[in-house]
C-alpha cells in the first residue's frame, strides 16, 4: 500500500510492520505529525497539549527557536555530525559551556564522560567504572528504581516484569527500601545501616550505591532532602559511591539543574541523558570526580559517542541556566501545578488520589486501574499525559519545563474534566 492509499489516521503499518514490542503507541494511538513548545499535531489537525515531554526528553519543549536556529545553520555550513570521540569544535564548545554555565557555579569540578548516547549506556558507564575503581562487585539499588533496559542497569532496576524480560539471571545487585517504603514511621536508612554493618547479613559490601532523588518511572516517589544527605553519609562512612541517575530528573526536572541541589550531596558519579542534548537529539553524560577518572583509554566506548548535531543543541539549551530566572519560573509554574492537584484530590474524593512529586515532576496516586483510565480519557481530550509506577498507578504530569501558565491552565483543565469523567463512571458502577 503506497502512503497516498492510506486513510489520513490509518495505523495498520504499524500494526503490519513494526514489533509487538511498541508501546507508547497504544496509550497515545493517533499519527503524529508536528510539534511547537507544548503543543503537538497529529495528522488529521487534531491538536494535542504535552504533558508527557517525550518522557523527560524534551524539557525544553518541541523544537524550540534557538536550538533550531543553531542547528539549521550548522547543518548549511557542513558542520561535522559524526567524530566517535574525537576533538571537535563542537564539543570543545559545549564542554566548556557546561563547566562554565553548570559546573564551576556550582563548585563541582566533575570530569564529563561521553558514552553512548543513551540513559542506560550513562549507567552502565558508571556501573562498570564503581566496580573497576573499588575492586567490588555488588551494586546496590532500590525498590522501584528505573535505571534503564541492559542488563547491568536492569539489574539495579526494581521492576518485576521488565527484569523478566532479561532472560538470564540478574546478579551483582542488592536491593534496599527506597525513602517511605516502609511506611512513614519506618527509616529505612536505619535498615540499610544494620545490613552495612553486620558481618551476618548476607550482603557483601557494595561498590556504589545508585539512587534517583525522585523516582520517575517508580511512582513518583519523593526522597526527602534529610534521606538523601543520610544515604551520602552512610557511603562516605562505608567507602561506598554514590550514583545519583539524573537522567530523568536532571536538566531542571525537580526545580534546579540537577535534582540533588536541593540537598546538597556532591555524588561521587552522576548519569544524564534525556534532555542534556536539549532537542530530543540523543545524547548522555557520565560526570566523574576527577580522582575516579580511572579508565584506561577506550576501556568503555560507543560508536555514536560524538553526536555533534546534539552538542550543538547542548550548548544552546545551556542558555537558559545562564541566571535563576529559568528555576525561578519552573518553581512558580510547579506552585500553579501542585496547587490544582491539590485541589482536584479534595473535589474528586471518590477516587481516592493521593499527590505527588515536585517540581514539573509531579502526579496523582489512585488504585490501581483507575490513572490508566485518566490517561485515557485525557487523550481523547487532547492531553498527552502518561502513567507511572509498577501497576501503572499513578498519573505522571511532566510538561516542558517551558510551558507558559495559559498552556498549563489549558492542560490542567483537560484533566480536570478526565477526572471528572472517571469519577462519573466510578460511580455510575457504584449506584447499580
Ligand atoms: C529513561 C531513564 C533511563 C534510561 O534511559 P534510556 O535513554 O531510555 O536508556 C535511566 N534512568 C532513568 C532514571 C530514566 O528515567
Amino acid at each position: 500500500m503506497n502512503q497516498s492509499q492510506l486513510k489520513s489516521n490509518d495505523l495498520s503499518t504499524f500494526d503490519q510492520y513494526e514489533s509487538e514490542v511498541r508501546s507508547y503507541c497504544r496509550s497515545f494511538p493517533t499519527k503524529f505529525q508536528r510539534a511547537t513548545g507544548y503543543r503537538m499535531w497529529d495528522v488529521e489537525g487534531k491538536p494535542y497539549i504535552d504533558f508527557f515531554a517525550g518522557a523527560g526528553a524534551l524539557n525544553y519543549g518541541h523544537n524550540p527557536p534557538e536550538m533550531k536556529k543553531k542547528l539549521i545553520g550548522y547543518l548549511m555550513e557542513d558542520g561535522i555530525s559524526h567524530t566517535l570521540d574525537m576533538a571537535s569544535e563542537a564539543k570543545e564548545t559545549f564542554l566548556n559551556r557546561f563547566n562554565d554555565v553548570i559546573l564551576k557555579p556550582n563548585r563541582l569540578s566533575y570530569k564529563v564522560m561521553f558514552p553512548g548516547p543513551t540513559g542506560t549506556n550513562s549507567v552502565e558507564s558508571a556501573l562498570k567504572l564503581a566496580r573497576k575503581v573499588t575492586g567490588r562487585q555488588t551494586i546496590m539499588s532500590f525498590t522501584n528504581a528505573f535505571h534503564g533496559m541492559t542488563l547491568g542497569a536492569l539489574a539495579v532496576t526494581g521492576n518485576k516484569f521488565k527484569r523478566k524480560g532479561a532472560g538470564v539471571p540478574l546478579n551483582h545487585a542488592v536491593s534496599m527500601p527506597y525513602d517511605g517504603y516502609m511506611g512513614s514511621n519506618t527509616d529505612t536508612l536505619e535498615y540499610i545501616e544494620s545490613f552495612l554493618k553486620d558481618s551476618g547479613s548476607g550482603i557483601s559490601l557494595p561498590a556504589a550505591v545508585i539512587v534517583e532523588t525522585l523516582q520517575g518511572e517508580g511512582g513518583i516517589n519523593v526522597a526527602s532532602n534529610e534521606w538523601l544527605i543520610g544515604l551520602s553519609e552512610i557511603c562516605k562512612r562505608f567507602g561506598i559511591l554514590i550514583i545519583v541517575d539524573d537522567v530523568q530528573m536532571g536538566c531542571g526536572r525537580t526545580g534546579s539543574f540537577f535534582s540533588f541541589e536541593r540537598c546538597g550531596i556532591i555524588p561521587d558519579i552522576v548519569c544524564m541523558s534525556k534532555s542534556i542534548g536539549g532537542y530530543g537529539l540523543p545524547m548522555a553524560i557520565t560526570l566523574i570526580k576527577p580522582e575516579l577518572d580511572q579508565w584506561s583509554p577506550g576501556e568503555h566506548n560507543g560508536t555514536f559517542r560524538g553526536n555533534n548535531l546534539a552538542f550543538i543543541t547542548a550548548t544552546e539549551a545551556l542558555t537558559y541556566w545562564e541566571t535563576e530566572q529559568f528555576a525561578e519560573e519552573i518553581k512558580v509554574k510547579a506552585g500553579l501545578l501542585r496547587n490544582a492537584l491539590d485541589e482536584f484530590v479534595s473535589e474528586f474524593p471518590e477516587l481516592k488520589g493521593e499527590a505527588r512529586g515536585i517540581g514539573l515532576m509531579q502526579g496523582i496516586a489512585f488504585e490501581p486501574g483507575i490513572a490508566e483510565r485518566i490517561s485515557k480519557a485525557s487523550f481523547e481530550r487532547g492531553l498527552i499525559m502518561e502513567t507511572s509506577g509498577t501497576d501503572s498507578e499513578v498519573i505522571k504530569i511532566m510538561p516542558p519545563l517551558t510551558i507558559d501558565r495559559d498552556g498549563l491552565a489549558k492542560g490542567l483543565n483537560i484533566l480536570k474534566n478526565s477526572l471528572q469523567a472517571v469519577a462519573g463512571e466510578k460511580n455510575a458502577i457504584l449506584s447499580h
